[in-house]
């Protein structure tokens, strides 16, 4: 199945992303934290994919396991930075066969501590280069491609105009819906979704909710993402960061604070970054009245 035809068939759409183990470590971990995301029935689940080469089997392997053992729809991450056009091709004949059809289409980003890619390994520059070639694939009518938008702007770029109309450029070559980065503010969420409706990004933009549990792990996310931290989310760690239990729990109270505001606001959807913590992800869902 599409997911965009679950975006247009119910509301609100709530997913779970999770991320593949190491490429040394079994995948029984993963399986067994899948069936417990299984139990709170997600609309469908998405799966990382290490940009560089990093566990990229795996990410077809689990979305496989997702969709052809669980029954759940899934949406298979997929960068294109550092590949060839011959490796993404070989990537979505794998998918095709285990009957994966979701793309989230991505740029990714070079390894750390390194500015180009090498020769012969240049054939992606943007996401919307992925987009196009995907569109051109001989099994291509079998993908619906999903990309990222950056509420508060993508950290390389200028200006948040410029992030707007490099999103409409990538809309335009054919995306069926948008997961948002993370972040803390919903009104810049919906700030963000009436701009990009205002330039014709006519497709479901769904929250990525990020919970958050230690402080130090706020500030880390915010410095790598560039997103900002709410002044109620600074008071929180000030008053929690140096109780590791107390945090968490602020830190699920925060997110299901987020999750029924986004949801009252008209968010066409939920897309949770899990962190692979299923009992976590119950007791959001839970305080925030959906499970
Ligand atoms: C929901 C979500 C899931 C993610 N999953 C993964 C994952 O599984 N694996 C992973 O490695 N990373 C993942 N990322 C991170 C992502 O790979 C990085 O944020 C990366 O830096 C940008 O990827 P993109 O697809 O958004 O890039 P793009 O859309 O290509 O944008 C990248 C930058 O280039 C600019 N730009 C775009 N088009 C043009 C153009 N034509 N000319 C000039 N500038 C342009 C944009 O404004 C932006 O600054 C995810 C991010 C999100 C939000």
């Amino acid at each position: 199945m599409k997911i965009i035809d679950l975006f247009n068939s119910k509301k609100p759409v709530l997913s779970f992303e999770v991320f593949p183990p190491k490429a040394d470590s079994p995948l029984d971990d993963i399986f067994k934290a899948l069936d417990k995301f299984a139990k709170l029935r997600p609309d469908f689940m998405s799966v990382t994919y290490g940009a560089g080469g990093n566990g990229n089997k795996r990410t077809v392997e689990i979305s496989s396991r997702i969709k052809n053992t669980l029954g759940i729809e899934s949406l298979t991450h997929l960068t294109c930075i550092g590949h060839t056009k011959d490796e993404i091709d070989a990537i979505l004949s794998n998918m095709s066969k285990n009957n994966l059809e979701n793309i989230l289409a991505l740029r990714g980003d070079l390894p750390v501590g390194e500015k180009r890619l090498p020769d012969g390994k240049r054939d992606f520059s943007y996401a919307s280069d992925l987009i196009d070639h995907i569109k051109k694939h001989k099994k291509s009518g079998i993908f619906s491609t999903a990309a990222a938008a950056y509420i508060e702007g993508h950290v390389e770029c200028k200006s948040l105009k410029q992030d707007l109309l490099n999103l409409k450029y990538k809309y335009d070559r054919g995306v069926d819906f948008l997961i948002t980065q993370l972040f803390f503010d919903n009104r810049r969420y919906f700030e963000f979704i009436e701009k990009a409706a205002g330039i014709g990004v006519a497709c479901p933009i769904v929250p990525g909710i990020m919970p958050v549990f230690k402080a130090d792990q706020i500030k880390t996310i915010s410095a790598k993402s560039g997103c900002s931290i709410p002044a109620d989310l600074v008071l929180m760690m000030d008053k929690y960061g140096s109780e590791p239990e107390e945090m968490k729990k602020a830190g699920i109270d925060y997110a299901a604070r987020q999750i029924r505001d986004l949801l009252e606001g008209g968010a066409p959807g939920l897309h949770i970054y899990t962190m692979v913590r299923p009992v976590s992800t119950k007791l959001i869902l839970e305080q925030a009245g959906i499970r």
